[in-house]
């Protein structure tokens, strides 16, 4: 899942309002704000306060309009309730893995931003929504919502592939272009040969070709905020490459549930049935087992059936596109790659009973832990050995 609000840009001009509205009492969003610059988020209190008071300020000597004032007031109210209220041992052992997944993941070619921050929530996914004033000092902050409590004992590092999943959102977000383009140019190719086609048919026929045209249009189509299929699918693919086989794994016990609908067709992500099947054509070009997704594949073939909007929406040209557009964005953003000489390394040092430092090995490791018996114990004095790093 995935929410994205963008910033609303306050602009006086556009505003129809000629009578001024009362300015609204900032006293108890300023002491919220004082709460938060006591916490590890001081550097964000004192942004919100400085925007406060800057639109404040510039309302009451008549430069901008008192709409302008209460927009920025809002969104200063709604990102304080979008932050976490507890600073637990979780939220710091979550911030640094993010944080070191982060620079690992920057390069020359993108810099992810530094503002990404963890918070405890039902499923995950990532908020994004602006802090500060103009286009050019505006930055962006986001919340990266993680299953469980600000509890260390919530903590599954078997599931915590599923960050970097959520990270690729923050990373597209900021790069949006280099995926869209390679992959819209192959869509409208697709669209528009569908759309000819659908000219030669008569009757039935052609209304059917004409529904499915505009359903992969409309399903397909990338979005800047994320939701539709072939960001989802692409977020899968780049997540695949830097994570491996580990993200094959999460996904799979992810869908192991029995309220798995495979072939259910939503606007907001791809059915699992297309998302696996990107997956094991990406695991194919990337050299990852297939076996265990095929087999999820073909029982699902057995146990349900699909219906037409499943049929015409999930389609294989459709489907490899969005893949091979994926994976030349790895390559463009030149994003570091899972390998097997990499896995092993992590695996030589989990041997020796090394704490490796924040970043991919936390989740390698617990990957390569997750068969033992004693998976538990080990997980809890892992956590503890990471936690020693960052007191
Ligand atoms: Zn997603």
């Amino acid at each position: 899942m995935i929410h994205f609000s963008l910033r609303i840009l306050a602009n006086g001009a556009l505003l129809p309002s000629r009578r001024t509205p009362p300015l609204p009492d900032t006293a108890s969003v300023l002491e919220q704000i004082d709460r938060l610059a006591a916490s590890p988020l001081k550097e964000i209190a004192e942004r919100l306060r400085k925007d406060l008071s800057d639109a404040e300020a510039s309302t009451r000597s008549g430069h901008t309009a008192a709409a302008d004032f209460i927009l920025v007031y809002n969104r200063v109210k709604e990102l304080l309730a979008g932050l976490p209220s507890s600073f637990g041992q979780r939220f710091f052992f979550d911030a640094a893995l993010i944080q070191a997944l982060s620079e690992t993941w920057s390069s020359t070619a993108v810099k992810i931003p530094q503002m990404v921050i963890p918070r405890p929530a039902a499923v995950s996914a990532t908020d994004g929504m602006a802090l500060s004033e103009d286009e050019r000092t505006g930055q962006r902050i986001f919340f990266m919502m993680i299953p469980g409590r600000d509890d260390l004992a919530d903590i599954d590092l078997r599931t915590y592939p599923f960050m970097c999943h959520e990270l690729v959102h923050v990373l597209l977000f900021k790069v949006n272009g280099v995926f869209t383009k390679a992959f819209e140019s192959e869509l409208d190719e697709y669209v528009r040969k569908l759309r000819l086609s659908s000219a030669a048919d008569r009757g039935i026929a052609r209304n059917r070709s004409k529904e499915a045209a505009a359903r992969i249009e409309k399903l397909w189509r990338p979005t800047p905020n994320h939701k539709n299929w072939s960001h989802e699918l692409a977020i899968d693919v780049i997540a695949l490459w830097t994570t491996g086989p580990a993200y094959l794994d999460a996904y799979r016990n992810a869908i192991e549930v029995d309220t798995v609908q495979p072939y259910e067709v939503v606007q907001t992500h791809p059915p699992h049935a297309v998302r696996v099947q990107a997956m094991i054509h990406a695991s194919k070009e990337l050299g990852w087992p297939i076996q265990a997704l095929e087999g999820k594949l073909a029982g699902w073939k057995k146990a349900f059936r699909t219906t037409n909007p499943y049929a015409s929406a999930a389609n294989q040209e459709v489907i490899l596109a969005g893949v091979r557009a994926a994976l030349s964005t790895c390559q463009t953003l030149r994003l570091p790659k899972c390998t097997p000489d990499r896995l092993k390394e992590t695996k030589a040092l989990i041997h020796r009973g090394e704490t490796p430092s924040f970043g991919m090995d936390v989740i390698w490791s617990a990957w390569i832990k997750s068969a033992s018996p004693h998976y538990d114990e080990w997980e809890a004095d892992f956590i503890a050995g990471l936690l020693g790093l960052i007191r």
